[in-house]
């Protein structure tokens, strides 16, 4: 049996006749930027994330970009964000001329927290960028309270987080603004690149709305109120957008159901990365701790399982990023060596699941003792890492 790491064939495979009649539809029309599709897709996701504004724009990593620009946010300003993240979040707030504080994350959640924040503090810093990692939302209560203790805004990185809730409040609507990828292997992911960002601040989305386009004047078309830049979603990917966001609320259910199955059925010597109980997560990856991983990795390879590490390097560490600043990651620069995503997607059949489980069940009865117990203290690491309880 193969076990894909991602099938978007199978993800797409009912909705053929759908996007064929998108196509023709938009051929007939020629809604190819802008128009009505694109109108209706942006209603639907402010709907979906439970914010006033949604505004669609080309991919994600240019979402977080108009929203720094927007916020006025640039040279001399500083930017906290996880080291653990997709390069795309440091490249964004370098593209605007600040320059991204790389912290710590949480050992059970590989999530940044108030205490990792606080720990890369500065006069400089003028925001901070919450990553929900994994499909999993950061303390956004935490979040709240840094940013008013040192009057900073917060700003989601939304891109693998599409619906995931912390304490019931949605994903894109938690802090100042919101960055959204649509990249096909999101969970809600358009046939091509795509973007939005979501926002409660009407004038910020104006901003954004206006930057995106050229920094054209919404109201006169030809005035050009600040240098913009083109970065629009096209008609077609709002098409496609639509039609694939009436299922996305079923394939986050199915992912969470597969990330259940995966808590049931993987050996105890394997560690899942921790959902705090007051968050509902949306399972983008299924990331697992483990020793030699690289033998794990062969035995996987070896039975036709798909893998993948997010991410093997910290931001800090990648050559174009050694410049900045950052604080101590003890706990980003170990677990990069021992994180393992394995196959996570809606149409993943159980069968499947449980197979991977056996497969990562035969290869932790082969380690020798010594990692074993390397593998039962990857539990105690967590302990020792783990922050007091706050006072
Ligand atoms: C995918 C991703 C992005 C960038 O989105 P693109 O649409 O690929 O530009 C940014 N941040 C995170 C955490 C991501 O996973």
């Amino acid at each position: 049996m193969k076990v894909p790491f991602l099938d978007l064939g199978a993800h797409h495979r009912g909705r053929f006749e759908a996007f064929h009649e998108i196509l023709e539809r938009t051929l007939s029309t020629s809604g190819f930027i802008g128009g009505p599709e694109v109108d209706g897709f942006e209603r639907e996701w402010a709907r979906f994330c439970e914010t006033d504004h949604a505004i669609g724009v080309a991919n994600g990593t240019d979402s977080i970009e108009l929203i720094l620009q927007g916020l006025g946010i640039g040279r001399g300003d500083e930017v906290i964000m996880p080291t653990n993240t997709f390069v795309a979040t440091a490249e964004a707030v370098v593209r605007v001329g600040a320059s991204p504080v790389f912290c710590d994350v949480e050992p059970d959640t590989l999530l940044m927290s108030g205490r990792t924040v606080e720990a890369a503090m500065g006069p400089a810093v003028a925001a901070i960028i919450a990553v929900h990692l994994f499909g999993q939302p950061v303390n956004m209560t935490e979040m709240a309270a840094v940013a008013e203790r040192h009057s900073l805004v917060v700003i989601e990185d939304a891109a693998q987080a599409h619906g995931a809730t912390w304490d019931g409040a949605k994903a894109g609507g938690m802090g100042h603004a919101a960055s959204f990828s649509f990249y096909p292997g999101k969970n809600l992911g358009a046939l091509g690149d795509g973007g939005a960002v979501t926002t409660n601040d009407s004038s910020l989305s104006d901003r954004i709305r206006s930057l995106a386009n050229h920094g054209r004047d919404i109201g006169t078309h030809h005035g050009h109120l600040a240098v913009g830049r083109n970065s629009r979603l096209d008609g077609l990917q709002a098409s496609f957008l639509r039609e694939k966001l009436t299922g996305l609320d079923d394939c986050n259910a199915g992912r969470r159901s597969h990330h259940a199955l995966y808590t049931e059925c993987l050996p105890g010597l394997v560690r899942q990365v921790a959902v705090d109980p007051r968050a509902i997560a949306v399972h983008h990856l299924e990331v697992i701790r483990v020793p030699n991983r690289s033998d794990l990795m062969a035995r996987l390879e070896a039975e036709n399982i798909g893998f993948g590490v997010h991410y093997p390097v910290p931001c800090h560490r990648l050559e174009a990023y050694a410049e900045f600043r950052r604080t101590d990651t003890p706990v980003a620069d170990r677990v990069c060596d021992e994180i393992l995503s394995l196959p996570m997607y809606a149409e993943l059949q159980e069968a499947q699941v449980r197979k991977v489980c056996e497969v990562i069940h035969a290869f932790t009865e082969t380690l020798p003792p010594e990692s074993a117990s390397q593998a039962a203290g990857l539990a105690d690491h967590q302990a020792a890492d783990s922050a007091p309880a706050p006072t």
